[in-house]
């Protein structure tokens, strides 16, 4: 039996997703064609379209479905019809590189050593720029996570919202890690756009969806048919839409319940750590986080041995975003944060979800124990 302690990477099908999807799968019909089993297909996109617009406080027609997060992040950033940029400094590399790949200009935001945005720097970033180049020439698109993949930290969205529209900018923040585990809604948080992906949230990996408020237009990245109402072109991924609306549902249906048991877990899992490890550091753990993750280090027991030491006992986990997974410097999010290369390189994301339990919780801290004991034992050698 398996430990899998790595939600935030992919959180496992959920069951209604999986039914929803063989039904889907079985139903056939392209949703464009006006037979009856078209029509049936597209009754079923559309029918998941208003439970995904529901989940979020929004009209079906924001809702645009797209192949994944990081094609939803691309279309908004390369699609915005702004002259330049400005993200925080521990946005997911997708956001990064398709800011890059405009050309236009990138401002970075930096971020306290909790990985919280730095609102006086952005409001005066939007500020300077706006008396000089403000409208039509000088539009920024500001892009701000909802929730950190690696640590967890829940970013001031609404205020950089609010912030950014004063300025007359436009505003995409990314809510895929947000979604099913803290609440979200589009209009409370008063963005323009935000990205959503499928597979954190218990659905089929290869779906997600961008939504946007009605007003805002994107250069077209793909040109094709007239699906989405003309925004993105391609015959829609039926089965992946039906298992993302049923994985958001379900998502939502336990969503107190489970996420108070799930905080539970996390915060047990927390102090168990600390006492056994009474140095182990836990990043963010200041400030508001999403309640299913903790990223924690110990320094001198490296993250990439002791990944695969964990997975060797049957533990899944990972040591930080699965893309910077590798990279010997450790996390570019850390970094931003000030922290040294040493403790770096020992970090480790635990991220529980619908699936964890507390014997997950016993399982890891008694691996975890073993390994910490015998790296004692190495350095006192
Ligand atoms: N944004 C964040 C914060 C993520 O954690 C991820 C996935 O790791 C993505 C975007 C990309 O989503 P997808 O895997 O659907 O492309």
């Amino acid at each position: 039996m398996r430990t899998y302690l790595d939600h935030n990477a992919t959180t496992p099908l959920r069951p209604q997703a999986r039914e929803a999807m063989m039904a889907a799968l079985d139903m056939g019909g392209n949703p464009s064609s006006i037979h009856a089993e078209g029509r049936a297909a597209r009754a079923l996109v559309e029918k998941s379209r208003k439970t995904i617009a529901d989940a979020l406080g929004v009209i079906p027609a924001m809702v645009v479905f797209t192949g994944v997060g990081t094609e939803a992040n691309n279309a908004a950033i390369k699609g915005a019809q702004v002259d330049r940029i400005i993200i925080s400094d521990v946005e997911h590399s997708c956001v990064l590189e398709a800011a890059r790949a405009t050309g236009k200009p990138v401002e970075i935001i930096p971020v306290d050593d909790n990985g919280v945005i730095a609102l006086e720097i952005l409001a005066a970033t939007l500020a300077s720029s706006h008396e000089d180049t403000f409208a039509p020439s000088g539009k920024a698109l500001v892009s701000v996570m909802l929730a950190n993949n690696e640590t967890g930290v829940i970013q001031p969205v609404a205020e950089v919202a609010e912030l950014t529209s004063r300025f007359g900018g436009v505003f995409h923040t990314d809510a895929v890690q947000a979604l099913g585990k803290i609440p979200v809604n589009f209009g409370l948080l008063g963005v323009d756009m935000m990205t959503l992906s499928s597979h954190k949230v218990g659905g089929p990996q290869g779906v997600g969806a961008l939504i946007m408020r009605d007003g805002v237009t994107l250069d077209k990245y793909i040109h094709g048919g007239g699906q989405e109402l003309g925004r993105r072109g391609g015959t829609e991924n039926v089965a992946g839409i039906a298992g993302f609306a049923a994985a958001v549902e379900a998502a939502l249906e336990d969503n107190t319940k489970k996420q108070i048991e799930i905080k539970a877990l996390r915060d047990l899992f927390e102090s168990k750590l600390q006492a056994v490890s009474p140095d182990v550091t836990i990043f963010g753990q200041g400030v508001e986080r999403l309640p299913n993750t903790s990223y924690i280090a110990l320094e001198g027991l490296k993250a990439q041995t002791t990944l695969i030491n964990l997975d060797l006992e049957g533990i899944a986990v990972s040591t930080g975003s699965a893309c910077s997974s590798g990279k010997v410097t450790g996390s570019r999010v850390l970094k931003s944060m000030g922290v040294e290369e040493g403790l770096r390189e020992s970090a480790l994301r635990i991220s529980f979800g619908w699936t964890s339990t507390e014997k997950d919780v016993e399982k890891f801290i008694e691996i975890w124990q073993q390994l910490v004991e015998r790296h004692n034992q190495t350095a006192a050698a």
